[in-house]
């Protein structure tokens, strides 16, 4: 297997570093292993131990809490190989929430918090997994959101209702969003909303109920509906100051917009290999089927998509500390938007080169189809990505 094309971006060495650890761990969980996962709908739990024994679920946290140090540089890098090794879209979203929801607390928690929780997640021992923001009355407008966080003492009285929340069965803590100040008390749709750590084991049975959500798209990796109902969490679980919790997420909302772009990528170059090595193997009329334009010629697309998408990941994660905010989220958007385009497109050229067989789950390019249209979804859909550009960047007038 050639992989020569993928190597289009030079590497920093702590990036090639990041790119070999992760390619020889990844390589020991093979198309089989992400396929059974996906066929049975099962979370990739040895896949995910395996990363947090070496360190990599503590990759963001600062090395004086016990992690690894690293930045967004390196985690394009590590979620690009995760899902170019065929994890897909699966494989990087299984751990996702794990390594970002540690940013918020690096950045905002007090120091007792920081102290008590990122060195045990740093070793793997405490997953931050779920971020629990989407209401069923508020996806793209999530300052909608309704769910209530009253003040009561020293406890915030949780009440309300989330959906899709992922990873919430695979995870100790959930980062939740919510209203510590009604909508129309507010001057500003974005203020009055906090974010809160709740500890999932003690809140089950006392005030929160979950139910998962059957889908199509990445099984293997679930997302659920939550119920609170007087659930109460201590006050000092509030992350950051109270009725700013908006802001502090979208403090990080570029970095990890570029990061779920490189999520997006290596499910392109998956998809994207595995049509190349079809288009080789299968003989039609006598001849390699490669050799037709018409099956070459989208596969040749999708590369040509898929490096302008790499291009600006990686100049993007190199540069975003030194860009002004809008010019930081034109590149986030500009990568997320992309990668995802790119990624459908060379996951459909895939299954189109396989003909019957690329709808067969043995050939895996119907799971990178359906997970290559998920991207255009989530976490937030294109149009929104598009929204930000045509405002921000182009001047044009808002549509809501
Ligand atoms: C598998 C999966 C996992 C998820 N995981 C999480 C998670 O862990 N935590 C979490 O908080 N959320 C999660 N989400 C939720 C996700 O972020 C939302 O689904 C997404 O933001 C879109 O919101 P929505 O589904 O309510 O769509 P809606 O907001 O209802 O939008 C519907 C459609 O209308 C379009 N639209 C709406 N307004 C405009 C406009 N002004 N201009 C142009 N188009 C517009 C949208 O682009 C979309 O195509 C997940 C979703 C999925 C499917």
């Amino acid at each position: 297997m050639t992989q020569d094309w993928r190597d289009s971006v030079e590497l920093t060495e702590q990036q090639s570093l990041v790119r070999r650890s992760v390619r020889d761990l990844c390589a020991e969980f093979g198309n089989e292993y992400w396929r059974e996962r996906d066929r049975t709908a099962t979370y990739p739990t040895e896949f995910v131990d395996a990363l947090a024994a070496d360190g990599w679920l503590g990759m963001l946290v600062p090395e004086e809490y016990g992690g690894v140090g690293m930045s967004t540089s390196e985690a394009v890098v590590m979620m690009e190989e995760i899902a170019a090794s065929g994890g897909g879209f699966a494989g990087p979203q299984s751990i996702h929430g794990g390594i970002y929801n540690s940013v918020p607390i690096v950045k905002y928690a007090d120091e007792g918090l920081k102290a008590d929780l990122l060195p045990r997640v740093a070793d793997g021992e405490a997953r931050i997994q779920a971020f629990g923001l989407t209401e069923p009355n508020a996806g793209s407008d999530s300052t909608a959101m309704e769910t209530r966080a009253e003040r009561d003492g020293d406890e915030y009285v949780v009440n309300g209702e989330k959906v899709w929340i992922s990873r919430v069965e695979d995870s100790d803590y959930l980062l939740l969003m919510a209203r510590t100040t009604p909508r129309d008390e507010v001057d500003k749709r974005t203020r009055g909303i906090s974010m809160i750590l709740v500890d999932l084991e003690e809140a089950y049975g006392n005030g929160l109920e979950i139910e998962r959500i059957p889908k199509t798209a990445s099984r293997a990796v679930h997302s659920y509906q939550l119920y609170f109902d007087d659930l109460r969490v201590p006050a000092r679980n509030l992350i950051g100051e109270e009725g700013e919790g908006f802001y502090q997420v979208l403090d990080g909302l570029n970095e990890e917009r570029l990061v779920i772009a490189a999520e997006c990528l290596g499910l392109g170059e998956v998809a994207l290999e595995r049509g190349i090595e079809y288009a080789n193997e299968r003989e039609v009329f006598g001849g390699p089927i490669g050799a037709n334009q018409a099956i070459q010629h989208p596969l040749a697309e999708a590369y040509a998509d898929l490096l302008a998408a790499k291009k600006v990941i990686y100049s993007a994660a190199d540069r975003l500390d030194d860009l002004e905010r809008t010019a930081a989220g034109a590149e986030a958007n500009v990568a997320k938007y992309l990668a995802a385009e790119a990624a459908f497109e060379a996951a459909d050229a895939a299954v189109q080169t396989h003909g019957g067989f690329g709808v067969a789950r043995e050939y895996d390019v119907e799971r990178y189809f359906r997970e290559a249209r998920l991207t255009r979804l989530v976490p937030v859909t294109q149009q929104l990505a598009l929204n930000y550009l045509g405002e921000r960047v182009l001047g044009l007038p808002r549509s809501y």
